[in-house]
């Protein structure tokens, strides 16, 4: 069997990040046959011939189709914008190609249920870009739960900033557009969702305000276009678990940049972790001296599988386009058939569904039971 043609559609932020981990998975892994970066794919064939020469691709277009009808493509990562994963995502799943897609699925509901669907049909492997549920520390966090480090897990608190909102005269771009979805929610909700999900199960119901900080934004054109998308949201939940669990949203929060604040409370201890410092979990526990508690800082390292393919030494930090690399391994292992450490598209909607209630909730003012 020849190693896996890659296609890539967009390459924006992410489009970088999937061609980062598409060209580093064979070499920091060392147990899989590199991938070939057949074909990449841009809004037009002049910035596609750039940005495939730049990232290392075989052939590029202008034209996402002719991408999806090559059939040297194996897998396509979809790295657009929004609004175009479902089209997109469907075409190649029937096309038979395997989909590696961004996160949100799809900006209506409706949408990721026929991304599900064609996944089904198709029989590929449909995975998600939720590349957060991918750092050793995050999986290192299910462990700890698992071993009763902190007991039985109340409540949780998770906090997603960052500041690229927050100037009143930032420009108006596709993220303040409806058709991107509903903003902070969708755009980072979705994130800490993944990671609660993989930590203590399915939301049973929720709650949510959204908040719009400026109501107009400057275009390119210099024109005021109203905003539509919310960049606050506060959000509520209920495990089916039990747990009691707040997630607070903002995108125009000046200072923080790349902030997931997760606080898990337990009846013996408490778990930190903060995605600004993605290379350190904070552990209480309330045995020993009551004048000697404290919060002890436990180090990334090596016995942090999969760390310790990346570097042999403890304290020395993965960084955010690491876990692409990991995310990238776990597709690969996916579509070889293998047990992979993903979200794909079936697991993604219960994700979508809890996203549309909480924007459900806002519209009408109440609970929403999932
Ligand atoms: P971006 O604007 O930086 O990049 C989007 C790219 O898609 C651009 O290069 C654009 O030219 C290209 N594009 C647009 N229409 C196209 C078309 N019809 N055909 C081919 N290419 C087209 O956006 P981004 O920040 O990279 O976001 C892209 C996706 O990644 C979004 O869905 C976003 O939610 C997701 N994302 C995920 C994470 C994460 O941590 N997993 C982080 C950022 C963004």
């Amino acid at each position: 069997m020849t190693s896996l043609g890659v296609g890539l559609i967009g390459t924006g932020y992410m489009g970088k990040c999937h061609a980062l981990a598409w060209n580093a998975v064979a070499p920091v892994f060392g147990d899989v046959e590199r991938p070939r970066l057949v074909h990449l794919a841009e809004a037009n064939a002049e910035h596609a011939a750039k940005q495939s020469a730049a990232l290392g691709f075989e052939k590029s277009t202008g034209d996402w189709r002719t991408l999806i009808a090559d059939p040297d493509v194996d897998i396509v990562s979809i790295t657009t914008p929004n609004v175009f994963h479902p089209e997109m995502a469907i075409a190649a799943l029937e096309a038979g190609k395997h989909v590696w897609c961004e996160k949100p699925m799809a900006p209506a509901f409706a949408d990721a249920g026929r991304m599900v669907e064609a996944a089904r049909a198709s029989g590929c492997v449909a995975a998600l870009g939720y590349n957060y549920i991918q750092n050793p520390l995050i999986r290192h966090m299910k462990k700890v739960l698992a071993e009763g480090t902190i007991g039985n897990v109340h409540s949780v608190r998770v906090e997603m900033d960052e500041d690229f909102m927050a100037d009143p005269s930032a420009v108006f771009f596709w993220k303040s557009e409806a058709s991107s979805g509903y903003g902070a929610l969708d755009d980072f909700g979705v994130h800490p969702l993944s990671i609660l999900s993989i930590l203590l199960g399915p939301v049973e119901q929720v709650m949510a305000d959204l908040a719009k900080p400026f109501h107009t934004r400057r275009t390119q054109e210099g024109k005021d276009r109203a905003v539509e998308t919310f960049d606050i949201a506060h959000i509520l939940l209920r495990f089916a678990g039990g747990v009691s669990g707040a997630i607070q949203l903002s995108r125009s929060a000046w200072g923080r940049k790349g902030r997931i604040a997760i606080q898990l409370f337990g009846s013996e201890g408490t778990l930190l972790y903060d995605q600004e410092r993605m290379n350190e979990l904070q552990i209480f526990t309330r045995q020993g001296k009551a004048s000697e508690q404290g919060f002890r800082t436990v180090l990334a390292a090596p016995s942090h599988h999969p760390y310790d393919k990346f570097i042999p030494a403890p304290g020395h930090g993965l960084g955010f386009n690491d876990l692409k690399i990991i995310e990238a391994r776990e597709v690969m292992r996916a579509v070889s058939g293998e047990g992979a450490h993903i979200i794909d598209f079936e697991k993604g909607l219960a994700i979508e569904r809890t996203v549309h209630a909480l924007a459900h909730s806002h519209r009408d003012g109440c609970w929403v039971k999932l």
